[in-house]
């Protein structure tokens, strides 16, 4: 299986970032052993796609509403980002978490609505600091994929899991290297319990202040399967520099069937 590398722009972005983005991938890409997902506001994901053009780089949205259409003022349904060039979408982020107050339930009621789309759910999970330094992580971050995930998440379009310390986003902490990969062993297992062996293609990425430096470490970790990155993400090169260090092991020669 490829590692995938998702960038998630937030609240950020220009055209000016689209057209260097697109440049950088179209010159990088081809030498990865990886794929790339990069999600950018939803205003500049149809603008993404087109600088993008033939270049290997899928697109997503941030956000989408459970419901498919209505009476919802500034909501946006899973086919709207499809029907602009979206595949995948990025689900219960800490930010919308917090900020939003989305709920484990609203969360798995949008999972079922970009499923049924045709986009590629990308639900994130983490505990905060508390619950790590209560040594409750691993209890709250089952506690969320169980309750965020619905029945068919490994049916196609096989969702993806980003396990995202909410601590670590965006502080330059990262967990230690024991860490990530014991809760990602632990998220395997709950996957392969829940979903038999149709879970083993859900693929789990570790999101929390990826940057060049630590990349290659975190990527070369047991059951990392990607990375979604958040500040790197806005730097091109960066963001390119992250993608060259996924895991030979887990990657295929670009080219390879
Ligand atoms: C994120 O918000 O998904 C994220 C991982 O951010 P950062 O890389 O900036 O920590």
């Amino acid at each position: 299986m490829r590692q995938i590398i998702i960038g998630n722009w937030k609240m950020n972005g220009t055209k000016a970032l689209v057209e260097a983005m697109a440049r950088e991938v179209s010159s990088r890409a081809a030498s990865l052993a990886c794929d790339l997902v990069l999600c950018p506001p939803a205003t500049l994901i149809a603008p993404l796609v087109a600088a993008l053009g033939d270049a290997p780089a899928k697109v997503g949205g941030q956000n989408c509403d459970a419901r498919a259409s209505g009476a919802h003022t500034g909501d946006i349904a899973a086919a709207m980002l499809r029907e602009v060039g979206a595949s995948h979408v990025i689900l219960g982020h800490s930010e919308r978490r917090t900020d939003h107050g989305e709920s484990d339930a609203l969360i798995c009621a949008k999972v079922a609505a970009a499923r049924a789309a045709g986009l590629t759910p990308i639900v994130c999970v983490g505990e905060d600091e508390a619950a790590r330094q209560a040594g409750r992580a691993e209890a709250v971050v089952m506690g969320q994929l169980a309750a965020s995930l619905p029945a068919d998440f490994a049916a196609a379009p096989t969702g993806l899991v980003a396990y995202e310390p909410i601590w670590a986003i965006g502080s330059g902490r990262t967990p230690t290297a024991d860490d990530i990969a014991a809760m990602h062993g632990a998220i395997r297992a709950a996957l392969g319990k829940r979903f038999g062996a149709a879970g083993g293609a859900i693929a789990i990425l570790y999101g929390g202040s990826v940057k060049p430096g630590n990349a290659a470490t975190v990527l070369a970790l047991a059951e990392v399967g990607g990375a979604l990155v958040g500040g790197a993400s806005l730097v091109p090169g960066d963001f390119l520099t992250i993608a060259a260090a996924a895991a030979p092991a887990l990657g295929r020669a670009p080219g390879a069937s």
